[in-house]
């Protein structure tokens, strides 16, 4: 059984406890408000970090402005105490992975340097509901083989949301982000997943990236999923750290990570996780194309 995303990363046997034969829990209208204020909140937060990435910063100052923001604004930090059965408490606001990180990242004092790249996760809790999203940013000038990387990560990201529509299936949305990572011989990291997502971080139904269209779960209006492919240049394979969080990639190659949390309605996907001005800048219109803004 594929491990439960989420804070990406969970043991096999907490992901049958986290989605086992749970039912996948269709949004009221009063829901689907609080996921949208949830999810433009958490986007401006990633949009704060995103600004602040360059080299000389440190991933613990990163946390400490993420962590401020999330509170100042009245909702809580969903990752710090997250405590999937066996774990350790995770002890940040946010994931930040370097380079051959894929997820889980602790945020340190090593500051970033010119040449690498960081894929930042972050949630929070607003009145009931969570919003979780990610991006990976370039530290100063990076190679173009790590341009492209990130950029095919975005591009999947964006083809996985298109397929969000009633009467689709989940296995659609792996296979448009499977396609597209193999063309350029990405290994699609396989150990975690994307999400279902509501007033828990993890709702079922699990979202590989990867799959055969028309098969697992149908989607249907009302749903809200967290989308979140995760791309290796090299193995799939994936190595957890003695910190029991941190995962790597196997072969030490770089990885990235992008994420929306997204609401599906009867016109189609609805991108949550914008801020004000990306709404503003898409006419309103929040379609799956914008996705490709992460
Ligand atoms: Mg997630």
């Amino acid at each position: 059984m594929v491990r439960g995303s989420i804070l990406g990363g969970i043991l096999s046997a907490t992901a049958s406890v986290l989605f086992g034969s749970r039912m996948i829990i269709a949004k009221s209208q009063k829901d689907m408000e609080k996921m949208r204020a949830v999810g433009e909140l958490i986007a401006e937060v990633r949009e704060t970090l995103r600004a602040m990435v360059k080299p000389g910063v440190t991933t613990l100052e990163l946390n400490v402005a993420a962590e401020k923001m999330m509170r100042d604004a009245g909702s809580i930090p969903t990752f710090i105490g997250y405590k999937p059965h066996g774990m350790v408490p995770f002890p940040y606001a946010i994931c930040a992975s370097e380079n051959e990180k894929i997820v889980h990242g602790f945020s340190n004092e090593t500051p970033l340097k010119e040449g690498d790249i960081i894929s930042l996760d972050m949630a929070c809790t607003l009145n009931g509901f969570v919003g979780d999203t990610a991006m990976t940013v370039p530290v100063g000038e990076i190679s173009d083989e790590l341009k492209q990387l990130i950029r095919v990560t975005e591009e999947c990201l964006a083809l996985g949301i298109e397929q969000c529509w009633p009467n689709k299936r989940v296995g659609d949305i792996g296979a448009a982000i499977q396609a597209h990572a193999e063309k350029y011989g990405y290994g699609i990291v396989r150990d975690y997943t994307g999400h279902g997502i509501g007033r828990s971080m993890h709702e079922a139904p699990q979202i590989p990236n990867y799959g055969r269209p028309g098969t697992r779960e149908k989607i249907r209006a009302g749903y809200c999923f967290a989308i979140e492919p995760m791309l290796n240049i090299g193995t799939p394979e994936t190595r957890t750290l003695d910190d029991k969080w941190t995962v790597v990639t196997k072969d030490g190659k770089p990885s990235a990570h992008a994420e929306h949390t997204i609401a599906v309605t009867a016109e189609g996907p609805e991108i949550l996780t914008l801020t004000k001005e990306q709404k503003r800048s898409l006419g309103g219109n929040s379609a799956a194309k914008s996705a490709v803004q992460t």
